[in-house]
């Protein structure tokens, strides 16, 4: 019996490993740090053996073939002693793709996953199909492959899953978009980056598509230098496109094949610039999967906001709360100011991953009248906007209840309180969640 040593014990090691004695592998699960008592629970459940707290090397270094976790670090010294002596270590999705003959609809890109993930499963929900939505959300596609049977996935894919991938393949690929983030994973290089995210674009053959946003200029110089041969589907804000989706005056068109379809932004379920990028994506890939337009429609003018992702909260004495916790990252908080129509009191503030505030800056002037920095360290967003509201317009908070309180200070009727921090949470909360949970308790209880 071949041996399959799995290295990571959370939500991806531990459905590949369910996986792998489904499969009729001999199965072994190392982890060096604590594995949930719920991952822990499951191994047993599964008959599964595991160790934590340390790796040993005679139960891993005999493997046929090791399964790495995302969350695994390619430089460990396990892993490095693993390739050293040429044992094959693939990533959960490659393993998992091997026993699944689904179709698959995966996206990555460096904001918007979420939520086209979700569009899309939504969409192909409506149309009726059997379909699974993994990856980064909810349970791990390996642990779907080894108990359910769904004719389509839907799964959102980081970077860090596509490292250690061969042959996996999507029928549909999606880069949302690319903008430096993690950079720290990447030697700083933007390139290792960019090359990671096009991973998911390797192993596509003629039939399958390539979504992507041509106004995106990383991916647009990235696809000048490789060839793909797959239908390629751009979408765009700016211009029209022969194959894919444009904008023209007030709605989205959609060309695909020989047809053309429009649908009205108004009609729109999501708000902001960003989600039109979002809609389009999801609707070319409704339109390739072979999807109604009616069904298209429907679904795009019917969805809910997801949790954290400009979330509207309450609304208090005409003042707006709106949870965007998710936003860690630059480019997604310009995406939210942008999106305003009323004046903002902005919580921003966190671990800064690196920075450069200026890009926010005519945003700032423009929507901004007070800023609620939440975080540890505010110096740097101090420097940056200052100048723009004010230093009287500007505060410290350490906890979500101190913000929302300075923030309902500030704030005026009709006006918008808007967390969309900028940066990871990780110097006063547990994750993004908490954050934005406690964001929204702390306006509840206003
Ligand atoms: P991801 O899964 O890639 O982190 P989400 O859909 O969870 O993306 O959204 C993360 C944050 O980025 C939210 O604040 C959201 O409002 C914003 N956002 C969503 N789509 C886009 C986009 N296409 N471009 C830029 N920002 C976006």
């Amino acid at each position: 019996m071949s041996r399959v040593v799995v290295l990571g014990g959370a939500e991806s090691g531990v459905g590949a490993a369910v996986l792998a004695k489904v499969k009729g592998f001999d199965v072994f699960l190392s982890d060096c740090g604590q594995i949930r008592e719920d991952y822990a629970e499951t191994l047993r459940k599964w008959d599964i053996p595991f160790e934590q707290g340390h790796h040993t090397e005679e139960l891993i270094l005999n493997a046929d073939e090791v399964v790495k976790s995302p969350g695994v670090p390619g430089t460990v010294p396990m892993v490095e002693k693993l390739r050293a002596q040429g044992t094959h270590i693939v990533s959960e999705i490659e393993f998992a793709s091997r026993f699944d003959p689904a179709r698959k609809i995966c996206i990555t890109g460096s904001n918007g996953k979420t939520t086209t993930t979700s569009l899309i499963y939504y969409l192909l929900r409506n149309a009726g199909l059997n379909v699974g939505l993994g990856g980064n959300i909810g349970k791990s596609y390996a642990y779907q492959v080894a108990t359910e049977h769904f004719d389509y996935y839907v799964l959102e894919i980081s970077s860090f899953q596509l490292d250690d991938v061969y042959d996996f393949k999507p029928d549909i690929a999606i880069i949302t978009n690319i903008t430096p983030d993690h950079l720290d994973r990447y030697d700083h290089k933007l390139e290792n980056y960019v090359e990671a995210k096009f991973k998911i674009t390797k192993n596509l053959s003629p039939d399958d598509c390539f979504i992507f946003d041509s106004d995106d200029e990383i991916t647009i110089r990235h696809l000048d230098n490789i060839i793909l041969r797959c239908k390629m589907l751009p979408f765009s804000q700016q211009k029209e496109v022969s194959q894919g989706a444009f904008l023209k005056e007030d709605k989205i068109v959609l060309r695909y094949e020989k047809e053309e379809t429009d649908i009205y932004l108004q009609e729109l379920a999501l708000g902001g610039k960003h989600n039109i990028y979002n809609s389009m994506a999801a609707a070319l890939a409704a339109k390739a999967t072979g999807i109604d337009n009616k069904v298209i429609r429907e679904s795009l003018s019917t969805f809910e906001p997801i949790e954290h992702r400009l979330e509207p909260v309450l609304s208090i004495k005409d003042v707006l709360y709106i949870n965007d916790s998710k936003a860690t990252n630059i480019d997604s908080a310009w995406y939210a100011l942008e999106c305003q129509k009323r004046p903002v009191v902005w919580i921003v503030g966190g671990t800064d991953k690196g920075n450069d505030y200026s890009i926010l800056n005519d945003l700032v002037r423009e929507k901004v009248k007070a800023i609620v920095c939440l975080g540890v360290d505010n110096a740097k967003i101090h420097a940056a906007f200052e100048g723009i509201v004010g230093s009287d317009r500007i505060t410290d908070t350490r906890s979500a209840e101190e913000a929302v309180r300075a923030a309902s200070g500030f704030a005026s009727e009709g006006d918008v309180v808007l967390l969309s921090p900028c940066c990871a949470s990780f110097d006063l909360f547990k994750n993004y969640e908490d954050r934005g949970r406690k964001f929204k308790e702390a306006v509840r209880n206003l």
